[in-house]
């Protein structure tokens, strides 16, 4: 099953120019590994970004650059494989329990040898100490275990990286990404059959404001 929940594009968008920090960048190379459907959006934005760095004149003169800028997001992009070699470990298969490459760097190769700390009962975490300004960890939720309440203090991207839960907002398995903040009232249940693991990384606190897609925006400029 593909993702069906995807980063914000101006988050995929800050990637492809090596724009994010180390935590966004994390979250994103590990989401990419999962993803198809970003993985192509991923190459168009770098080869776009190859056209217009080779061509800076005639863009800037251009004034249906912006329209014609859009048109080249929709086109098919040529193979040459630009950007595979940094996103580590992006199109592989494999069972669920599986830890995408890039993530593996930081816990290790198999969920079963990660050193996991109870919170409540049903609920532990892992923390990922390499990475600074933000907290991050994997989090594990038994099967049918609804999360406890938590307060955000400032935002949070999630993914699932094995089993699945949902709330009101939907579905969300393998892969699939979550943005809550403060204002985000909700109380995911893990679905039944096998553990939910997913990454969460939430940011130091801040006051946001605006649509879905500012949010992640702290997790850029850090
Ligand atoms: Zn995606």
């Amino acid at each position: 099953m593909l993702p069906t929940h995807h980063p914000d594009p101006e988050l995929l968008m800050d990637y492809a120019a090596g724009a994010c920090s180390e935590p966004a960048s994390l979250f994103i190379a590990t989401h990419l590994a999962l993803c198809p459907h970003c993985r192509d959006e991923m190459e168009k934005m770098e080869w776009l970004g190859g056209t217009l760095l080779d061509s800076p004149t005639e863009v800037a003169v251009n004034p249906d650059s912006l329209t014609q800028v859009m048109a080249k997001l929709d086109q098919s992009v040529p193979d040459n494989g630009t950007g595979r070699e940094r996103i580590s470990g992006a199109g592989e298969a494999g069972p669920q329990a599986q830890i995408p490459r890039p993530l593996s760097d930081y816990v290790g190769r198999s969920f079963n040898d990660i050193q996991w700390r109870q919170l409540i009962p049903g609920f532990s975490e892992h923390r990922l100490d390499k990475l600074e300004g933000v907290r991050a960890s994997l989090l594990r939720i038994r099967p049918g275990k609804n999360m406890p309440l938590h307060s955000h203090d400032g935002s949070e991207l999630v993914m699932v990286l094995s089993g699945g839960y949902h709330d009101k907002f939907g579905s969300f398995k393998r892969g699939d990404v979550a943005v809550a903040d403060a204002e985000v009232e909700h109380q995911p249940i893990a679905d039944l059959g096998e553990d939910c693991i997913c990454l969460s990384i939430t940011d130091a606190p801040l006051r946001l404001t605006g649509p879905i897609g500012r949010l992640i925006n702290p997790f850029v400029r850090f």
